[in-house]
């Protein structure tokens, strides 16, 4: 097994068939076939899928930089379907994703069944494109443009584009977003449906625990209660249907919701679910459907959760909580090195135990994203110069007659190529490099000179007019001492 040279550095939320492509081109690789067997020492079908498999391979290949749970919870889709699955079934899911078949993978999610594969598409966000051109150097496809359900950007709320892959091809010619022809995936009425639906499942990729919670703590059922729609434990379903039904008049327009919103029949497949994974696109819809927002998915605490809640109101109130207890896990969890206060060691015994303390930490310590200054130009800069070497030396080595080098040649054969044509000040070495490399018009038709005669074996005496003809040079920028020479050495 061979160990990556080279790994792109990831972007945030960015998905795993985003990072190959992107491993693709810093390799200057010429298939997918190549750059597959390199990262999965195989050649996987499901490198483009929201559930890629082979993942126990590249792991092995980029050194355990990252492991298996690191490139599943970090680049696919699985986190989002964690709290809708029971751990049997997760595990399983992982064991396959880490594997090199994913068969039936898709199935055991429930996701095969929900027919809301077919509407799945690879989808980009216009601003989001040009915003990480900005910050980060490059576009790239984030993970949860891919989810199903997920119709609008949660960062601008603009309508997400659809890309359809040049000349009937697939994901396979490893294209960036925007890179082809893009369409909206949907039309504008319904939108803020779909903007709250994509905001949710944005927040339930990050925090696939506070659903669990959610989950555990029958958060829809205290909604259905709250809006009179149980009786004794029941649910009022003729009532519900008649709230449901004129609301679902207001679904996003866009294929994957036409699938829920001609009947409200799924709603009590999501309320009792009876061992069924619940599709998570489901769940979000069923949640504005019954008005309820992010804030308040964020905000809900379990009832169990309130009475411990104020048992635990910190140490001075005389919880049974030892005190000593208290005060080791507030030390551990404040000096992590962490930045995401959820991955912080302790944060769910401090959630149940003392959540006025981390609540008061959290608002102190804003997470805040690190978009800006990811990307090592210096590096990136080194990077394209090299690429642009092997470029200049492909164009010269080319079969027939002399290609000139031009600028937009050498920019169509190196990855970065639009980050070069935008921002060039951010590429010193490659600007200056990429000047020394160009063809002149006087050095190109040397090349196709000496071509000619090399091609046409022409001998010496050969009319120069002959030779500018065969050589393609109709209008001459050489003398004509310097083609005689030529004709003389050959
Ligand atoms: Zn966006």
């Amino acid at each position: 097994m061979e160990r990556l040279h080279c790994f792109p550095q990831p972007f945030p939320d960015e998905s795993l068939y985003s990072l190959a492509v992107r491993y693709h081109r810093l390799s200057s690789n010429d298939s997918y076939r190549r750059t597959s067997q390199e990262l999965f020492g195989a050649y996987s079908r499901t490198c483009g899928s929201i559930l890629p498999c082979c993942l126990g391979a590249l792991s092995q290949r980029v050194a355990s930089a990252y492991s298996v749970d690191e490139l599943i919870d970090r680049f696919t889709l699985l986190p989002l379907y964690k709290p809708f699955v029971d751990d049997a079934k997760y595990g399983a899911a992982r064991i396959s994703m880490a594997g090199n078949s994913g068969t039936g993978l898709k199935m055991s999610l429930g996701i095969t069944a929900s027919g809301f594969l077919k509407h799945a598409s690879f989808r980009y966000c216009k601003r989001c494109v040009e915003e990480d051109i900005h910050a980060c150097g490059s576009a790239y496809w984030h993970r949860i443009h891919q989810a199903i359900g997920t119709c609008t950007c949660p960062h601008h709320r603009d309508v997400l584009r659809g890309m359809t892959f040049p000349d009937g091809t697939d994901w396979r010619c490893m294209l960036l977003p925007a890179e082809a022809l893009g369409s909206p995936v949907m039309q504008l009425p319904g939108k803020p449906a779909a903007d709250i639906v994509s905001e949710m499942q944005l927040w339930g990729l990050e925090h696939p625990t506070d659903v669990m919670n959610l989950l555990d703590g029958n958060f829809l059922r205290h909604r259905l209660d709250e809006m009179g729609f149980l009786k004794s434990g029941r649910i009022r379903e003729q009532a519900l249907r008649g709230f449901l039904t004129p609301r679902l008049l207001c679904s996003p327009r866009t294929q994957e919701f036409q699938e829920v919103s001609h009947s409200c029949d799924w709603v009590f497949g999501v309320l009792r679910p009876r061992g069924a994974v619940v599709q998570p696109i489901k769940f979000y819809f069923l949640c504005w459907l019954l008005e309820i927002d992010l804030e308040q998915l964020k905000s809900f605490r379990p009832q169990a959760d309130i009475r411990s809640a104020n048992t635990f109101k910190g140490k001075e109130t005389g919880s049974n909580v030892d005190a000593g207890e208290i005060d080791a896990r507030r030390a551990t969890f404040s000096s992590s090195s962490k930045i995401k206060c959820h991955d912080k060691p302790g944060y769910q015994w401090l959630y149940c135990h003392d959540r006025e303390w981390l609540a008061q930490y959290v608002s102190v310590h804003p997470f805040i994203r690190l978009r800006p200054g990811l990307v090592d130009w210096n590096a990136r800069d080194l990077e394209l110069a090299r690429d642009l070497l092997i470029a200049r030396d492909q164009i010269l080595s080319a079969q027939g007659k002399p290609q000139k080098v031009t600028r937009a040649a050498l920019d169509r054969a190196v990855a970065h190529r639009h980050d070069f044509l935008r921002m060039p000040d951010k590429f010193p070495i490659s600007t200056l490099l990429m000047s020394d490399m160009l063809d002149s018009d006087h050095d190109h038709q040397i090349r196709k000179i000496r071509w000619a005669v090399r091609h046409y074996l022409l001998p010496e005496r050969t009319a120069i007019s002959v030779v500018y003809r065969l050589a393609g040079i109709r209008l001459s920028h050489v003398a004509e001492e310097e083609v005689l020479n030529i004709l003389s050495s050959a």
